[in-house]
């Protein structure tokens, strides 16, 4: 079962989106087959791959179908049901493991494991209930944030909460759904750490990139991060520890709040290969697909040596307001490397693609992606 699967074999990606895009792109390269699952049709990943399913998560038969013509089944985004990565598994190996995936698609279930694990955690309350909510806003006290424990990523179901007299009213906005009242860090800047972890048990990271989001989406990322060394290697530290307690066999990235002072606190985990990673595609020795390929098919890692530093901006549909925006403005910095992920409705705030810049410093990588990404509304 841990012989490696090889160059030529089918490998199958569960969702249908940028992630599974550019893991379809770096596996093609390497002369894999790929067959991607999801809801949708003509999708980001069924774009570049080599054959698309298109069948709701909750058909189990369509999902032990698809299992049945790969050699291992991954997901490029961690909401698809356990279900149906259990009946994936009932075939072919599911990597990262559908438990992988359990305790990170719910809020609660993530911050009690690492809480669980002794990993360094915003402080939260579950919230299930009125009375939970009074002794969480009692025992929190001062400003917080109430998320919902389920289905959250880019902001969606959170409430900033003040101060304790609006913590009812925080909850009713989210239909008094199950959730984590957690305490509002006063965060110096917010990185992450994206790590990959083998077969063998073997990790590899790529060091600490610093984040910038824009109303709760991921806005920009500048690797390397500009942090303290000791906090670079405590953060790199905690990001290990995770993928070895989960037991991660894939690229997993670990969000952090660092404090003034060089405090670290887990925001949030991610079981796949992240927006914070997409640098490593134009910056690194070996990408974050790459890496999520070679570690689900066994492989040996590839080397997470970052070539020269880089930023990256993320470009939301609503650039597209005026028009398309100017592709050939853009590319007239020669270090700018485009990224379209194939998408044809640019709604405001999704994702449409993201550009990345290479330079001698993080900062001038930083101040060219950005004049890059001002270019394109320049006409
Ligand atoms: P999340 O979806 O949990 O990653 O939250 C999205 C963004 O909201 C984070 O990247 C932070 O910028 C902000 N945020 C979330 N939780 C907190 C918190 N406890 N304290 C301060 N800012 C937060």
């Amino acid at each position: 079962m841990n012989e490696p699967i090889l160059p030529g074999s089918a490998v199958g990606v569960l969702g249908s989106g940028q992630l599974g895009r550019m893991f379809a792109i770096a596996a093609r390269r390497m002369g894999y087959r790929v067959h991607t699952f999801s809801p949708d049709s003509d999708t980001p990943t069924g774009q570049v791959s080599d054959v698309e399913i298109t069948a709701p998560y909750e058909d189990l038969d369509a999902i032990r179908k698809f299992a049945r013509q790969v050699r291992v089944v991954t997901f490029e985004f961690e909401n698809v049901p356990s279900a149906a990565a259990a009946a994936a598994a009932e075939i072919a190996p599911v990597r990262p493991a559908g438990s992988v995936l359990h305790v990170a698609q719910d809020r609660i279930r993530e911050k009690t494991f690492l809480a669980g694990a002794g990993l360094p955690v915003t402080p939260f309350r579950t919230v299930e209930s009125a009375a939970d909510l009074t002794r969480a806003s009692t025992e929190l006290s001062g400003p917080a944030v109430l998320k919902s424990a389920a289905s959250g990523y880019d902001g969606k179901g959170q409430v900033r909460v003040m101060s304790p007299d609006q913590a009812a009213e925080a909850w009713a906005s989210i239909g008094y759904a199950p959730a984590v009242y957690e305490k509002f860090i006063v965060f110096e800047r917010e990185v992450s750490v994206v790590a990959a972890r083998g077969v063998d048990g073997g990790i590899a990271d790529y060091g600490v990139v610093e984040n910038r989001h824009v109303n709760h989406i991921l806005d920009i990322s500048i690797c390397p991060a500009n942090v303290a060394p000791a906090v670079a290697a405590r953060a790199r530290e905690i990001a290990h520890a995770v993928l070895e307690t989960l037991d991660v066999v894939g690229v997993m990235c670990v969000e952090f709040f660092v404090e003034p002072g060089g405090g670290l606190y887990i925001n949030e985990l991610a079981p796949r290969p992240h927006n914070s990673g997409h640098f490593t595609f134009d910056a690194s020795v070996t990408s974050q697909f790459e890496q999520q390929l070679r570690a689900v098919c066994g492989l040996p890692l590839g080397s997470t040596e970052l070539l020269r530093p880089a930023a990256m901006a993320n470009l939301l549909g609503d650039l597209w307001t005026r028009g398309e925006p100017d592709w050939a403005a853009a590319l007239a910095h020669p270090d700018v490397k485009l990224h379209l992920y194939g998408k044809l409705d640019p709604r405001k705030g999704r994702k449409m693609g993201h550009m990345t810049a290479l330079a001698p410093d993080a900062g001038r990588a930083l101040a060219t992606v950005l004049q890059a990404r001002t270019a394109l509304l320049a006409h």
